[in-house]
């Protein structure tokens, strides 16, 4: 893309051509007439008494009233080259203006379809099929037209991932898709919902069986093996239905309800199902979870806690985790191992993750101002981080509050930086590059390879706490921790360990050389002013923490 810079440039250039040129000639001409005069004048002096000199004493008059003339002439002829440079500069401009425009045009494009698409299989994601869906919604209701949604999700992908790496993963993904799409009319659409999640809506579905016929032909489809490095590699994916209007009146609850049908056909091995409410019935925590989620976001009703981490070479306290909270009126607090899973398969992630950022964000910035300068890990889901909009208005959330992205860590899960490498690298470098800190959460427990962590642009990694709650009882969790350690020490990451519950956790930690700890025997997670008064009281309060407001 032409920058604005080589535009000026250019533009520039070719007016200074035109004046030079229209300069020159004006120069010339001046000059010319200039010397003719003065030539005249003194031809009329040497021959002042011949009869040359008789003849040349009227042309005298003659050039000197051309010198006269002169001055006019160029009025005229400089409105003339002004006029034909400003009919330049206008058409250049007007020029310019279309290509900007053009440019612009692409690029607003671009940005929305990356935004809207998949990378991997340029199919639309998950947020662009709700839209799709809930577009189906409205056209099929006001024309009284039934549609189904198929949730298709293959069996067995994680172990194939695992065997044979997330690049070739990734080919297989690319496959499946292609057979996906050559099944189904161009004009059904087809969305990458996440790692291994298909879904296809089917417009005009007279009855249930057309969808499961076409659930069927996907199975077909998948018979023949797919072929990988010469190996034949077997897929079979489970499919879950869900129907319009009679499953659901939303997008959100027919995408759940065909999701939880692919869920039922995954349990029983029957290939696929149509929902039925005895699937929603098995969960209806579930259903009122979700749908009470997203009033608590709206409202407010949510809450941060805030965990310290203590540095163990230093002593002092140096970062807290935010963690969330949700005091249900009737339900009690809900802990967040319940409902931020469930946020992560519908689209309420972004809100939950966008708000848990936010209000992270404000407390620091009201510590820090307070002169309580720690640094905050804030969790975020690999489904976050996908929307090209989720960067740019954390920069700009941080900003806002006046603080140095530096004291941000985004905490990311090992498992889940596992799925889509090369992409998921790509991310996490540009987050990199905006000075965010990254941690590698429950470290241990996703199977990442050497090699790929290696690649990861990220500061920290925090060992399981499963690893660490069992580190002195058990010898294989004993060795994760030391050899995490030791791992990530010699990729200049730093360490923390989680779930450091007894003094003599933290003091053998401290022993291997582990940076930092975070634990029950810390402290546990509190809200803002437990969490102050605490570091007031703690005997890891930071030297500089001094009049912490409440
Ligand atoms: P996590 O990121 O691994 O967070 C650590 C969890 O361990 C927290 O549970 C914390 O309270 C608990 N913990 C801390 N110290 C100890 C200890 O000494 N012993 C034991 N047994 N547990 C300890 P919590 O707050 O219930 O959070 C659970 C999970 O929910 C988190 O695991 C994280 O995955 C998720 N989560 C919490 N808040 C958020 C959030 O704002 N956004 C997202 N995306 N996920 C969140
Ligand atoms: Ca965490
Ligand atoms: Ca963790």
């Amino acid at each position: 893309m032409t920058t604005g810079t080589d535009l000026l440039t250019r533009n520039v250039q070719l007016l200074k051509s035109r004046v030079n040129r229209y300069g020159v000639y004006g120069l010339v001409i001046s000059l010319s007439a200039i010397l003719v005069a003065s030539a005249m004048v003194s031809l009329q002096l040497t021959d002042a008494i011949s009869l040359r000199g008789m003849v040349l004493a009227h042309q005298d008059n003659f050039a000197l009233r051309l010198l006269d003339l002169l001055p006019f002439a160029f009025t005229i002829w400089g409105q003339y080259t002004g006029t034909v440079m400003a009919y330049h500069a206008s058409a250049m401009i007007l020029e310019q203006t279309d290509d900007l425009r053009a440019e612009t045009t692409a690029w607003k494009k671009k940005s929305h379809h990356d935004a809207t698409h998949d990378p991997l299989t340029s199919l639309p994601n998950r947020a662009k099929f709700y839209d799709i869906v809930q577009q189906a919604i409205h056209s099929c209701s006001r024309e009284e037209r039934a549609f189904a949604i198929l949730f298709a999700d293959l069996d067995g992908f994680r172990e194939i991932n695992e065997a044979f790496g997330p690049q070739n993963g990734d080919l297989i993904l690319k496959q499946v898709a292609a057979r996906l799409q050559g099944l189904i009319p161009e004009t059904d659409p087809m969305a990458r919902m996440g790692g291994d999640e298909f879904a296809i809506l089917l417009q005009d579905v007279p009855s249930e069986n057309v969808p499961t016929e076409v659930a069927c032909r996907i199975h077909k489809a998948l018979e023949a093996p797919f072929d990988m490095n010469r190996t034949r590699i077997e897929i079979s994916a489970s499919i879950g239905i869900a129907l319009f209007p009679a499953h659901g009146a939303d997008a959100d609850s027919l995408v759940q309800r065909a999701e939880a049908a692919m869920s039922a056909a995954k349990r029983t091995h029957e290939g696929y199902a149509v929902f039925s409410e005895k699937f929603a019935l098995d969960n209806p925590r579930r259903l009122m979870l979700m749908t009470e989620l997203r009033r608590a976001i709206d409202q407010d009703k949510l809450e941060l806690y805030f965990q310290p981490k203590i540095d163990l070479r230093a002593g002092v306290v140096t970062a807290v985790e935010a963690l969330m909270r949700w005091n249900h009126p009737e339900h009690g607090r809900i802990s967040p191992q319940e409902f931020v899973p469930l946020a992560e398969r519908t689209r309420l992630i972004r809100p939950l993750t966008v708000w848990a950022l936010n209000s992270g964000i404000r407390q620091l910035a009201q510590w820090h101002a307070a002169g309580l300068q720690l640094g905050m890990s804030v969790n975020i889901s690999m489904r976050d981080i996908e929307d090209p909009e989720f960067a740019p208005a954390l920069l700009q959330s941080i900003a806002a509050q006046r603080l140095e992205p530096g004291w941000l860590t985004l905490e990311i899960t090992e498992g889940s930086l596992m799925s889509d490498t090369a992409r998921t690298l790509d991310i996490l470098k540009r987050l990199n590059a905006m000075q965010l800190r990254l941690s590698i959460d429950d470290f241990g427990t996703g199977y990442s390879s050497l090699a790929y962590l290696s690649q990861l642009p990220v500061h920290e990694v925090k060992i399981d706490k499963a690893f660490v709650l069992g580190m002195m009882a058990n010898r294989n969790d004993r060795l994760i921790v030391d050899a995490t350690i030791g791992l990530g020490h010699n990729l200049h990451l730093e360490v923390v360990a989680e779930g450091v519950e007894t003094a003599e956790v933290m003091a053998e930690l401290q022993h291997q050389g582990c940076d930092l700890a975070q634990g029950y025997f810390i402290s546990p997670p509190l809200p803002n002013s437990e969490f102050v008064s605490w570091v007031r009281a703690s005997r890891w309060r930071p030297a500089m923490a001094v009049d912490v407001m409440a």
